[in-house]
């Protein structure tokens, strides 16, 4: 995209200076002249009563007639013949702006041998599922996968796309989003649909999450969001429901990838498995050290979960980055959440404050982990973890 100032047509009055947010335009001679600053916002341009101002897109999707783009689309991820469990949250909001906008919710399954994967989807809610069976899709790579997203988004045209903000979509919905030149909301946290026009709402946390910022795509279609994992509720499980399943074959040179795989190794983040745990102990800077997360490894084996940890353990080196949760880490949302030496800083908050029960160990009374928990033990946690798993030891043997 690029933006141009008509000279003929400006006529000086300085509006544009005004509206922008980035104060990225100046006056040169009584003409505006839009600096680097400039975002391509558009707002300058809303505001431009001389319609001096033109916003250029590249030859893409934006300029397409808005209302001919119809339906909800997700991107069913999959990895080692199983789907993703982002994919069936996807499903459970697709399915809600779906039914919102009385349109069909329909999915795109790429891979090799994932036909059996269609049923899963239709039973989380799609009515389509498009699939791409291919031995070249067998693992991800950004230019294959990149590519068919894109003839498929042109050829069925939906009204909006969401992916996960796992790493693969968080590679994959940029890349689909710049060749089609859309707007893209990374990692939202809440979707909805404004009834008026249609649009659809994209919320997600700013400035470290301290505002809620609520986002909207007027001018392109597909409308594009990515969605944390675990952030949406899971699609209504119908075993049975049926999905009409459209498969697609690409051209030869579409799956096509410029990296050739050498190798693939499962890293430590899938063995640590915080997303799907029911139950997370986390550490914080109070363990003081790492041989004191055994604490908290006890803890959570008499419980049956998974270990978590701010950033600043992380950083110390007491644990690894696949335990960081928060706004730099995973996103959790467990039935219970045990938060021990950790402050409650709004970075690790946005990551956990959605668990059903949060249980904080802090001796600091005033710590803003407090304002959040459901309960709270004000104390030592070198006392009161090792007493909570003796007690927890002790009940499992009675
Ligand atoms: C851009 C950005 C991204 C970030 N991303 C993340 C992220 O993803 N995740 C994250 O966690 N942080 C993140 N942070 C860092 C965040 O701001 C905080 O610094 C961090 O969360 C603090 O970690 P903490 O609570 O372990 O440490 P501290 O803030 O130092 O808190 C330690 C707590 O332990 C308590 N304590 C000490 N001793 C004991 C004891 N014996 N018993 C009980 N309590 C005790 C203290 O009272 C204190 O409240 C990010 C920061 C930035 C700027």
């Amino acid at each position: 995209m690029s933006i141009k100032i008509d000279q003929d047509k400006c006529t000086g009055c300085g509006t544009c200076l005004e509206s922008c947010p980035y104060e990225a335009i100046t006056l040169e001679n009584g003409i505006a002249r839009v600096g680097e600053s400039c975002v391509l916002c558009g707002i300058c341009a809303d505001n431009c009563e001389a319609g001096a101002i033109i916003i250029e897109r590249a030859q893409d999707m934006a300029g397409e007639d808005l209302q001919s783009c119809r339906g909800v689309c997700i991107f069913a991820e999959q990895g080692y013949g199983k789907i993703h469990s982002v994919s069936y949250e996807l499903l459970g909001v697709g399915r809600q702006l779906a039914d919102d906008l009385g349109v069909e919710l329909a999915a795109v399954l790429l891979g090799h041998n994932v036909m059996d994967m269609a049923d899963e989807l239709a039973a989380y809610g799609a009515d389509k599922i498009y699939v791409i069976d291919q031995p070249e899709l067998t693992c991800y790579s950004d230019d294959a996968y990149g590519n068919v997203m894109v003839d498929v988004i042109r050829q069925y045209r939906p009204e909006i796309f969401l992916g996960g903000a796992t790493a693969i979509g968080r590679s994959l919905v940029p890349r689909v989003a710049t060749v089609l030149g859309v707007g893209l909301t990374a990692d939202c946290t809440a979707l909805s649909i404004r009834k008026e026009d249609r649009l659809l709402l994209q919320t997600r946390p700013a400035f470290g999450g301290n505002v809620m910022a609520t986002i909207v795509c007027p001018r392109s279609r597909p409308q594009m969001a990515t969605v944390r994992p675990r952030v949406m509720k899971k699609g209504n499980y119908t075993p049975g429901r049926r999905a009409e399943v459209i498969p697609v074959t690409p051209g030869p040179d579409r799956v096509r990838s410029r990296v050739r795989l050498v190798n693939s190794v499962k890293e430590e983040a899938d063995l640590v498995n915080l997303a799907e745990a029911d139950v997370i102990v986390t550490g914080g800077r109070g363990l003081k050290n790492a041989e004191n997360f055994a604490l908290l490894h006890d803890l959570a084996r008499q419980l049956g979960g998974a270990v978590g940890a701010t950033r600043a353990a992380v950083d110390e080196g007491w644990i690894s980055y696949a335990h960081q949760i928060g706004q730099t880490g995973k996103t959790v949302s467990p039935k219970l959440y045990i938060a021990c030496g950790v402050s409650g800083a709004v970075q690790h908050l946005v990551g956990m404050q959605s668990s059903e029960i949060i249980v904080a160990i802090n001796s600091d009374p005033g710590a803003p982990i407090f304002d959040v928990a459901t309960y709270g033990i004000v104390g030592d946690l070198f006392e009161i973890v090792p007493a909570l798993t003796k007690r927890l030891k002790e009940l499992s043997n009675s």
